[in-house]
């Protein structure tokens, strides 16, 4: 879980380049798209943790999709970075208007880069750097894949595992199947809803066991909630 995955979307060839080497370098498990026909393919096939966005790209703007990204349910948590070449005030107001978390101003120096995205991952909750999540009296940590409540061992399969570690770095807020699906599955697994259904009872059912099968709520009509 350490490297996060980074969709760049650039249309220049050089500089796209110089994003991978530089993003590969800094430990991110890096996708490359040179417009956003193909950033959209990518995230189909696989949803990255964020998206470094270069503002002119050839087909459709990359304020005008970091708009679109921003309305849609299902990808309006993805952090975006817009990259320009324009510096005035007046775009850093557009860009951050449309919704996106950060934006850089080109030329910018890798090291900034690398900053940036690690914050930006940071306060999204995105970034583990610390190998152990503790809410209250649960401590899971991602290096050993254990989870612990009030001292005692909570086993859990894999998937239930990332389950947790989702809902544990995003608590207190409501999460529908589909929601589910994308960030613990992954888009590439073509799943039925009812798959997060059945693993969310097997971890409740563990959790019961523990002591602390009221963590995760139902949330009518809506999805599930982990809350504390
Ligand atoms: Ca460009």
């Amino acid at each position: 879980m350490n490297s996060a995955k980074i969709l760049v979307v650039e249309d220049e060839e050089p500089i796209r380049q110089m994003l991978l080497i530089v993003l590969e370098n800094a430990g991110f498990d890096v996708q490359c798209a040179k417009d956003v026909l193909g950033a959209r393919k990518s995230i189909a096939e696989s949803m990255p943790d964020l998206i470094l966005l270069d503002w002119m790209l050839p087909d459709i703007s990359g304020v005008d999709w970091c708009r679109q990204l921003k309305k849609d349910s299902s990808l309006k948590e993805l952090p975006v970075i817009l990259l320009t070449a324009r510096g005035s005030e007046e775009d850093k107001v557009r860009g951050l208007e449309v919704g996106a978390d950060d934006y850089m101003t080109k030329p910018f120096s890798p090291r900034e880069m690398v900053a940036r995205i690690k914050a930006v991952l940071r306060r999204t909750g995105k970034l583990f750097t610390k190998t152990k999540v503790v809410v209250n009296d649960l401590i899971l940590d991602t290096d050993s894949y254990q989870l612990s409540y009030q001292g005692r061992d909570v086993p859990l399969s894999p998937t239930e595992f990332k389950l947790m570690q989702f809902f544990m770095t995003h608590p207190e807020k409501v999460y529908n199947r589909t929601q589910l699906l994308d960030n613990v599955w992954g888009r590439t697994a073509y799943l039925e809803e009812r798959t997060v259904d059945v693993h969310i009872r097997r971890l409740r059912k563990v959790l019961s066991e523990h002591g602390c099968g009221e963590l995760v709520k139902t949330v009518r009509g809506f999805g599930y909630r982990f809350s504390s």
